[in-house]
């Protein structure tokens, strides 16, 4: 696999690339990440917050509470308006970027799903994935279960 990938916003105003690899992806159900697409949440990699470089452009920031009561930056487009990442104020070493704003898929899946207790009832969670009903508050020195994704 490349190490390296790219992705971008809808519009193209704003490019990026990511120096680490992503295989493993966490969708998130929580009423936050419904509100900010406009759908059944996000899926996600968490990735270090120093591997994710911008190319082109400065995405706009909005800060607000959690459905885990942490205080969470959102960052997306100003122009279009595609969710790009986000970063908790308490972890900013580590950043969480929306994984449908990636140019490629390469060979990502979804191994965990969070926040399933506020999922809507029309979202598919793959029954062989991990599921947790809300935070799964590990720190990434301290994965409890194999193949999931910290933060
Ligand atoms: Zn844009
Ligand atoms: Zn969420």
């Amino acid at each position: 696999m490349t190490s390296s990938l790219t992705g971008s916003c809808l519009c193209g105003a704003i490019r990026y690339t990511v120096d680490v690899p992503i295989a493993e992806l966490r969708a998130c159900h929580c009423t936050n990440c419904q509100k900010a697409s406009g759908a059944g949440g996000s899926v996600n990699a968490v990735i270090p917050a120093a591997a994710l470089r911008f190319a082109q452009g400065a995405p706009k920031r909005h800060t607000g509470v959690a459905d885990s009561g942490r205080t969470l930056h959102r960052y997306f487009c100003g122009d279009c308006g595609s969710p790009i990442y986000s970063q908790r104020d308490s972890a900013p070493e580590t950043v969480v970027l929306r994984a449908g704003t990636l140019d490629n898929a390469g060979e990502m899946r979804i191994v965990s799903h969070i926040w399933t207790k506020s999922a809507r009832p029309w979202s598919h969670i793959d029954p062989a994935a991990k599921r947790f009903p809300g935070q799964p508050d590990a720190p990434p020195s301290a994965d409890r279960g194999p193949a999931v994704p910290s933060g």
